[in-house]
């Protein structure tokens, strides 16, 4: 919220709206800033919607959900085709927003967007995706078929490191299903979400189809609390990802929701290292560390640790840090300036509780804006505040083990489950790796291994509180409801039906 030094000059700033039955609005009440990381200073306002503002939208979804539910399924498609080819041309004007507000660099915005893009071109097929099953004489000219209904108002909660990759997993899959859907993007990103669902009413989306609202935790209550909402996506931290989960089932509310994280990259001495390096550098420090598949622990088996740390300082040392919008910028700034001082805090513990700083990133290497260097402890410990916690920041920690075993046992013990990855050369410990650890979404040599758009998305643990993971086949799973319908028509030979329970023989 507003801060006192922030008060200069507001009146001249744009309002990002909130988007309610097809038109973009400003509803009354409190105002929140919106930062640009890289400078620190306040380039927008956004309005933080209260239950007032929430009714309406929901009242927009409900009215428009008959007729969208309703629709064929191959007028549904063909906006979807729109969609995607209007996203397509207009990739950069999304991905300039994000640069904007949440600091990561132009190309690692533009990526992140084609991901969230490769969501709706999934959606496109969702004739094939709905089809349902159909038994013929399940008993005596009875048949049985199932179908797969829409399941109401939806409504998506998302958090501040991927404003439009995150909102992507859920409403396109959501909408391709025949749902209406509100969503409440990260007060700190707002502006991609005000994008998008200007060009999905460009490619012919009903009015009410599709809101935005934003806010903070009085909208994100305001969601939970109101009856008409009949499902909740949610991605954030874990703390909150429980406070949802929990909240929605005592509401009644179909939900998912998709935690925090503390991603682990095994390294087996046999692994070409020069390769894994590289990756890791990618994986840890690409986004500033801010993504939930970031890798932050490095898990060094034997002979590999030494040569690894070795290359890791010289290619860490290497990141050029800068503004995301500037050509030739590896690291944008932190998101905000808090943010950035817990992040600080974080390698400022690690230093006191004993990782030794290979490369300490905590003095700010641009003067202005939320900006750290690229920080690499080794000698991590599992008991140690900067391994327990995810740290959200260009801070990568390598912690040594013996065997492949230990390393297992290690990755197993963390209660965060997101993603993990192993580099090694051996087919038989990738696939025993593959075999027994307890995370939802595994890569070999592949450092960040999130699922292509056709596959879901989602972690174990106290990374994700619900059964069903985003997009793909359990996308289309949580977005929809199964009804089984048993018919027969009755003719002359149909035995009358009687007292007994039927069997159907
Ligand atoms: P966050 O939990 O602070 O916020 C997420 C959303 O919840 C936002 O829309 C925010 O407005 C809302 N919110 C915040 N506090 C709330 C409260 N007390 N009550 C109700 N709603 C509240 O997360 P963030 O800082 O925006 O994002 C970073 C976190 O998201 C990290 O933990 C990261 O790992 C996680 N994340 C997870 C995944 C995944 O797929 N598992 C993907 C991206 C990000």
């Amino acid at each position: 919220m507003n801060k006192p030094a922030d008060r200069i000059a507001q009146s001249q700033l744009a309002t990002v709206p909130a988007w309610i039955n097809g038109r973009a609005v400003v509803p009354a009440g409190r105002m929140g800033n919106v930062y640009n990381p890289a400078t620190g200073r306040v380039t927008k306002q956004v309005p933080y919607c209260d239950a007032a503002a929430i009714d309406a939208a929901v009242k927009a979804a409900a009215a428009a959900l008959p007729e969208w539910r309703d629709a064929s399924i191959l007028r549904r498609a063909r906006v979807m085709q729109k969609y995607l080819a209007l996203l397509q041309a207009n990739q950069k004007d999304i991905a300039r927003l994000i640069t904007a507000e949440h600091g990561k660099t132009l190309p690692d915005a533009m990526g992140s967007v084609q991901r969230g893009i490769e969501v709706v071109e999934f959606a496109c097929g969702i004739p094939q995706l709905l089809k349902g099953e159909y038994s013929e004489n399940v008993g005596t000219a009875v048949d049985t078929h199932t179908v797969r209904q829409p399941v109401g108002v939806c409504a998506g909660i998302t958090p501040f490191n991927f404003p439009a990759m995150v909102p992507m997993w859920m409403f396109p899959m959501a909408i391709a299903c025949g749902n209406t859907f509100i969503l409440k993007p990260s007060e700190k990103v707002p502006s991609a979400s005000i994008r998008m669902a200007e060009l999905f009413k460009e490619a012919g989306l009903p009015d009410g189809v599709f809101n935005v609202v934003h806010g903070d935790k009085a909208a994100v209550d305001a969601i939970l609390a109101h009856p008409g909402i009949a499902a909740v996506s949610f991605v954030g931290s874990t703390p909150i990802a429980k406070f949802i989960y929990e909240t929605c089932a005592k509401n009644g509310k179909r939900v998912q929701a998709l935690g925090g994280a503390k991603n682990h990259a095994v390294v087996l001495p046999d692994a070409d290292l020069e390769f894994a390096a590289d990756a890791l550098i990618g994986a840890g420090y690409g986004s500033a560390g801010e993504r939930c598949m970031a890798i932050s622990a490095v898990v060094a088996v034997g002979a590999a640790a030494d040569p690894l740390v070795a290359l890791l300082k010289k290619k860490a040392q290497a990141i050029k840090v800068g503004p995301g919008d500037q050509d030739g910028m590896d690291m944008g700034p932190l998101v905000t300036a808090e943010h950035r001082d817990k992040v600080a805090s974080f390698i400022a513990q690690g230093k006191k509780e004993g990782a030794t700083p290979v490369l300490d990133g905590s003095t700010p290497p641009v003067k202005e804006g939320y900006f750290l260097g690229a920080t690499l402890f080794d000698h991590v410990k599992p008991g140690m505040e900067v391994y327990k916690n995810e740290i959200f920041g260009p801070v990568l920690g390598v912690l040594r083990v013996n065997t492949l075993d230990e390393a297992i046992a290690l990755v197993n013990a963390n209660p965060y489950a997101n993603g993990t990855a192993i580099f090694t050369e051996s087919g038989g410990a990738a696939r025993r790796f593959e075999n027994e650890v307890q995370v939802g979404m595994v890569g070999i040599n592949v450092p960040i291994p999130v699922p292509v758009a056709f596959y879901s998305f989602g972690g174990w643990k106290n990374s994700l509180f619900g059964d069903l993971h985003v997009h793909g086949m359990e996308g289309v799973k949580f977005y929809t409801r199964t009804k089984v319908v048993t018919t027969r028509w009755p003719h002359q030979d149909t035995p009358a039906p009687g007292l007994n329970m039927p069997t159907l023989g």
